[in-house]
């Protein structure tokens, strides 16, 4: 937007003037700069809410008829009423005219419909912030930070409850993707009017643990209720190249070690606390809107659940599947530790199987796990695990196609939506509202926010 500079010059003035006589009240005797930027900020706050105040109020005319957006039929005017909204200035009171008497029986403010508000709600502008604090921190921290921000308070609840309206947007958005990418027609509209679709796709699938909490006391008194869900959580990438220079200490490590350093761009991810029936509708359904069904190489990594690989076999049964690398070689070192008290010997046998494990000879790795199997139970356990992923840890070959070989992207995924905000302190979680949550914060972290936020706009026009 451009403004007229002189104008704002002018109100700049006038702004001082009533910032100065109120820091004279304060009758401090040092000002800082501090002060006078504090000052000006809630002058400014107080401006913008008598502007949109005034705004609202010179918004309509008084029509002595209009015609009902309901029904069809005459709506008379009847006077102008007040009504309250909370705005990113704080609260504001404002008359709009309102109308009524209409055959249906339903009254209406013309200014409310065309502005998309909702009286005694909290505006669309002010429902982003909020909620944009509500998916980083716990919902008590968010309202803490948003009264530094906005310098005004809002409860809690109401964190919460826009926090996971903004979800609920999400969870929409979901259903309706589902729904279209099971429906043949629009899989083959979506073929003919999509572009380019990338030539390596990759897909990492995980879960992790969160505590729902029982939903009354009857519920609590059963014994031994399964309190923990898995969330399920699953991300799209491609890979990149990460330049010399832009890399870390510990990619400059790795470099030395496999060549070239690859990390993930273009994240997408989804989740759910749901049957493993169900997420699979919405692994096949945010895949397909990625190109997942028509890239040229698709690549799962993941730590190798049994549920994770049944469902890749069973939507991408074309898609080459990793074991994560990181996964497969821990389990040595743990090996390692149980085995042999001897440290020499200990490094020494690690060295050689992880190189093993490295240069794609699984079944070395086998057969040095049977020769332990007497020693160390994990290497018996772990004769089955090397076994059912020979062809998912061909690691030498992997590498020279190009590919990523770990799931960094969907741990560090999960660590962000479950560790990082659904587990902070304080948190305590009914299921709609776990999923609701992390579903929002998957979507700030995919980039798709602004989606939301377009969504969340038209929320009021929508009722
Ligand atoms: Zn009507």
């Amino acid at each position: 937007m451009k403004y007229n500079i002189e104008k704002i010059n002018e109100i700049g003035k006038l702004l001082v003037e009533v910032v100065e006589a109120a820091v004279d009240q304060e009758g401090k005797e040092e000002i800082l700069i501090g002060d006078i930027e504090m000052a000006l900020r809630e002058g400014l706050r107080v401006i913008g809410q008598s502007a949109l105040r005034q705004f609202l109020e010179q918004a309509d005319g008084e029509e002595a008829e209009i015609e009902c957006s309901n029904c069809g039929g005459k709506l008379k005017y009847q006077r102008r009423r007040k009504a309250t909204i909370w705005s990113v200035f704080g609260k504001v009171d404002y008359q709009r005219a309102y109308y009524a008497g209409c055959v249906c029986g339903k009254g209406c403010a013309p200014v409310d419909r065309r502005y998309g508000i909702e009286p005694g709600q909290v505006t669309a502008g002010l429902a982003i912030l909020i909620a944009l604090s509500g998916i980083k921190e716990s919902f008590d921290e968010g309202r803490k930070w948003l009264k530094e921000y906005l310098l005004f308070e809002v409860s809690e609840n109401t964190v919460r409850t826009e926090t996971q309206k903004m979800g609920k947007l999400q969870q929409q958005a979901d259903k309706e993707l589902v729904k279209e990418m099971q429906d043949e027609n629009c899989l083959q509209k979506r073929e003919q009017s999509q572009g380019a679709v990338p030539d390596i796709l990759y897909g990492s699938l995980d879960a992790a643990k969160v505590r729902i909490e029982p939903r009354d006391p009857q519920e609590k008194a059963v014994k031994d209720r399964e309190t923990w869900r898995d969330l399920k959580a699953g991300c799209w990438y491609e890979g990149e190249v990460v330049p010399a220079r832009q890399q870390s200490v510990r990619q400059k490590d790795k470099q030395q070690r496999e060549d070239v350093v690859l990390r993930a761009k273009n994240k997408k991810y989804f989740c759910d606390i749901a049957e493993a029936k169900e997420f699979g509708k919405l692994l096949w359904a945010t895949g397909c809107a990625v190109g997942a069904d028509r890239a040229r190489r698709l690549v799962f990594i993941c730590d190798g659940a049994v549920w994770i690989w049944n469902l890749i076999a069973q939507y991408f049964p074309q898609a080459i599947q990793i074991v994560d690398w990181y996964h497969a070689a821990d389990r040595l070192k743990c090996i390692a530790k149980e085995a042999f008290p001897n440290e020499k010997e200990r490094h020494t046998w690690l060295h050689r199987v992880t190189e093993d494990l490295w240069q794609s000879r699984v079944e070395a790795v086998i057969e040095a796990c049977r020769l332990l199997a007497n020693q160390s139970s994990l290497a018996k356990q772990s004769l089955t695990y090397y076994s059912n992923n020979i062809e998912r840890m061909r690691y030498a070959q992997f590498r020279a196609a190009g590919l990523i070989i770990g799931s960094g992207i969907i741990e560090s995924g999960c660590k962000q939506i479950v560790t990082q905000r659904l587990k902070l302190p304080g948190a305590q979680w009914n299921l709609d509202g776990a999923i609701l949550t992390a579903k929002a914060r998957a979507a700030w972290m995919s980039g798709d926010w602004h989606k939301l936020v377009s969504a969340r706009s038209l929320l009021p026009l929508a009722a």
